[in-house]
């Protein structure tokens, strides 16, 4: 079984079937990208992994570290080492980006205001900040604002990645990072996500475009048509949907899991 493994894992909203059967093994060292047409489901099933009260669960299971994290409350899958870094961040006015990634840190070092020896030192946290801050390409004059108020569509991607680099996750979901940047940004976020490679992470790249996908070489390549899995494969899945998009899809009943040598 894998680190991290989906289930069948069947999901609504607003009384809508959307995610019909989605199973996928997530070993720690891989990465993997989900790619889909709009609508397929992508972004329900980063939200149904992450726990958002949402999206209905209809069945399945999440297994992580010995239990299904389907039960559990978003905080503490944050703090289990799943992270998620949302499609379209939101504004939180009167919380700085410093507060709250320094915040986010004592939370999952488990710091209750009390044990001052779980607390990250200000001298641990200007460095780890300093080191993310120059891949990514950012200056310290987005700590203090308020999260995401007035900052760019690119901006609140790379502030996504940022939190990601600070929390270091075991299992990273990344929900279309990538649209909406430009193509600088595209590299300076694909720069930062493989220097977070390696084999204590896992990677979910949702995506729609195959762009990102030349930066952050996936492993495996899974492609997501109304709620389900319709291909399956290596990183020569995206080239082919390079070239002929997800119309030989639309109309797929049967999910295929093609060898490497049938899907050039
Ligand atoms: P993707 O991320 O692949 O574009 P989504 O998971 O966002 O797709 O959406 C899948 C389907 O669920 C779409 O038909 C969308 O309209 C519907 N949907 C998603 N969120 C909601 C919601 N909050 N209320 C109603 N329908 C929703
Ligand atoms: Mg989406």
């Amino acid at each position: 079984m894998a680190d991290f493994e989906i289930k069948d894992l069947r999901a609504s909203v607003e009384g809508k079937e959307i995610l019909k059967g989605v199973t996928l093994g997530i070993n720690k060292g891989e990465v993997h990208a989900v790619m889909g047409p709009n609508g397929s489901g992508k972004s329900t099933l980063s939200y149904a992994l992450m726990g958002h009260p949402g999206y209905k669960i209809d069945g399945g299971e999440v297994l992580f570290k010995g239990q299904n994290v389907l039960g559990l409350e978003p905080d503490v899958r944050a703090r289990l080492g799943i992270f998620l870094a949302f499609q379209y961040p939101v504004v939180v006015p009167g919380i700085s980006m410093t507060n709250f990634l320094r915040t986010a840190i004592n939370a999952q070092r488990g710091y209750d205001g009390k044990d001052k020896s779980k607390q990250v030192s200000p001298k641990e946290f200007r460095s780890m900040l300093k080191g993310e801050l120059e891949v990514l390409h950012m200056d310290d004059s987005f700590l203090p604002r308020y999260i995401n108020d007035g900052f760019s569509g690119g901006e609140k991607k790379r502030a996504e990645i940022l939190q990601m680099a600070m929390l270091k996750p075991e299992i990273a979901i990344l929900d279309e990072t990538d649209s909406g940047l430009d193509i600088d940004s595209i590299k300076f976020v694909a720069e930062a996500v493989n220097r977070m490679r390696g084999p204590n992470l896992g990677v979910l790249i949702i995506t729609h475009y195959t762009r990102i996908l030349e930066f952050i070489k996936p492993d495996f390549v899974h492609v997501l048509v109304d709620g389900r899995f319709v291909l399956s494969g290596g990183s020569e899945v995206a080239d082919r949907l390079e070239t002929t998009g997800y119309s030989e899809w639309m109309e797929a009943d049967e999910p295929a899991v093609l060898a490497k040598e049938e899907v050039s």
